[in-house]
């Protein structure tokens, strides 16, 4: 049925705005090509919570100054910390609570350390790249390791149904597994798979989302312009559709995966 698609791809990008109903496209993906998920919000949100347990109350804006951080020194008295864990985590804390990207040298730089323990290989680049630098930063990577994307996965959606998601989106802070209030609301509150209490990211604000939104717009288009330019086909996928069943959702991607071969 899907005679196009070949049976083993290297690495395939997942884009698309903060909201638009990437993950059940991913899920997709990971199982069709037997690939892992490489997701750089759900890397910065696991250093962001080491920043939360230390547990620090000032203001880190004071970190920010003039376009840059202040030194790390600086920044690890005023935490009462030397461990680089935690001071990352007060980066990414600063740009992902205000809707904003983190910059490239630190995406990059962190993006780098955990596909190379992946070998550059097998995995659905979730959110990654983002912006122009970052994807010239990737396909010289993948040149440097003999490595490739496939296609790139884009998952349409408009705004005002993006804002409504997103506001009523729950995510379970173990697994990550996500929920709508409305339409697939947690049992009492809680993840189905590991009976944890289900919570809001401290992003999902609407003033948030309209900020990630305009980011989508200036910097994402372009970054995906440059890589269908070098050659990597994109396969454009509804993120809404009006039946939406995993099956309806696995067809979806299939058969636009399909054309693009
Ligand atoms: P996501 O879960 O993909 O929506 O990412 C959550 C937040 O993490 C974004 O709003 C950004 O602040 C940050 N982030 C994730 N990926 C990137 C990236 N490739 N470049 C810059 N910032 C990113």
């Amino acid at each position: 049925m899907y005679e196009n698609i070949p049976d083993k791809v290297t690495n395939i990008i997942v884009t698309g705005k903060s909201g638009a109903g990437k993950q059940p496209r991913i899920d997709v993906l990971v199982e069709e090509f037997d690939l892992e998920q490489l997701s750089t919000g759900n890397i910065f949100r696991s250093y962001l919570g080491k920043f939360n347990d230390h547990g620090y109350s000032g203001d880190i804006g004071q970190f920010w100054q003039e376009d840059q951080f202040v030194p790390d020194e600086e920044i690890a008295k005023e935490l009462k910390t030397q461990d680089p864990d935690v001071i990352l985590g007060m980066k990414a804390k600063y740009f992902v609570d205000r809707g904003l990207f983190v910059p490239d040298f630190i995406t990059n730089e962190l993006f780098r350390a955990y596909f190379s323990r992946k070998n550059y290989r097998d995995q659905v680049l979730d959110g990654y790249p983002r912006t122009l630098d970052q994807a010239e930063f990737l396909m010289k990577l993948l040149e440097e390791e003999d490595s490739r994307v496939d296609f790139i996965l884009w998952v349409d959606n408009d705004d005002e149904m993006i804002v409504e998601r997103t506001v009523n989106r729950r995510i379970c802070p173990d697994c990550g597994k996500v929920y709508h209030l409305v339409y697939k609301p947690p049992r009492d509150g809680k993840c189905e798979v590991c009976d944890v209490e289900v919570v809001q990211r401290s992003d999902d604000t609407e003033e948030k989302i309209r900020s990630r939104l305009g980011e989508f717009k200036e910097k994402v288009i372009p970054a995906m312009k440059y890589l269908e330019e070098q050659g990597i086909p994109i396969a454009r996928v509804p993120g809404h559709l009006e039946d939406f069943t995993p099956e309806n959702v696995r067809k979806s991607v299939l058969s636009s995966v399909n054309k693009i071969f």
